[in-house]
């Protein structure tokens, strides 16, 4: 599976777009502000989008992306039925924006939500092969493991933590050798990443010390742009060579 970065970041400046990942160049892994620099010719393949949660660095472009793939045929938007409410309410509502799912061109809605329902249980979108997992976060949100031809890679952007029979069942997948997980916050502002669910690098060194086997590197995404260089320099103190940072613009083959 090639999997593009095209945002990594947990906000928005010139330079740091929020979560869009673009999985074999036909899925998209979270419509970020990542997604808004796709070329039009590349976004016209992609019909399918799968969400991990609702909140709006995570769903933004998909009004514009429905809107660009107007007389292509159904936008398809693979979510848990609390995120497809959600995104009906805040923006398709025929007030910030048309109900897309109610226009059809040619008989066919331009917008259609795919509920997610089982969990830890592998799904295809297309001919892309991901994993659905519950993780805590203010919203009813889901990681997913991303299943390529030599590595699984679970992708968790949004977290402050998860159920043990979750934590569990993650660390006895195979074929595992890292894991991208958030990281948002430096340790200077844990009361505010608490309240708003999310991590810090002491949070993350707690997750990861007691959760996941030991061999497995850890990349973090979404840091907020104007602390990046603190949580940096605050997650190699505390977890030294094991852990990197997933780059936007980084091209990932598993
Ligand atoms: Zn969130
Ligand atoms: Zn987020």
């Amino acid at each position: 599976m090639k999997v593009e970065v095209l945002g990594a970041g947990g906000g928005v400046a010139p330079g740091c777009d929020s979560i869009s990942l673009l999985l074999d160049g036909k899925v998209l892994l979270d419509a970020g502000t990542g997604a808004f620099r796709i070329p039009l010719d590349v976004a016209a393949g992609i019909a399918d989008v799968v969400l991990t949660h609702s909140h709006m660095d995570h769903t933004v472009a998909l009004c514009f992306l429905a809107d660009n793939h107007a007389g292509l045929g159904t936008m398809r938007v693979h979510c848990l039925e609390e995120t497809a409410n959600a995104v009906r309410e805040g923006f398709f509502n025929d007030r910030i924006w048309p109900n897309m799912e109610n226009i059809r061109v040619e008989g066919k809605p331009m917008v259609q939500f795919k509920r997610i329902e089982k969990m830890r249980r592998k799904m295809r979108v297309g001919k892309t092969a991901l994993t659905p997992f519950p993780v805590d976060h203010p919203v009813p949100t889901l990681g997913y493991c991303l299943h390529g031809e030599k590595e699984t890679l679970p992708v968790i952007t949004d977290l402050w933590d998860a159920s043990a029979e979750t934590w569990k069942w993650l660390a006895k997948q195979k074929n595992i050798r890292r894991i991208v997980i958030e990281t948002s916050f430096p340790d200077g502002l844990e009361t505010v990443a608490r309240a708003s669910g999310h991590l810090t690098p002491a949070v993350l060194q707690q997750r990861v010390e007691e959760h996941l086997p030991a061999d497995w590197e850890v990349l973090c995404c979404h840091i907020k742009p104007r602390s990046a260089k603190e949580v940096r320099r605050q997650i190699k103190n505390r977890l030294g060579k094991r852990v990197s940072i997933l780059k936007q613009g980084a091209v990932l083959h598993l």
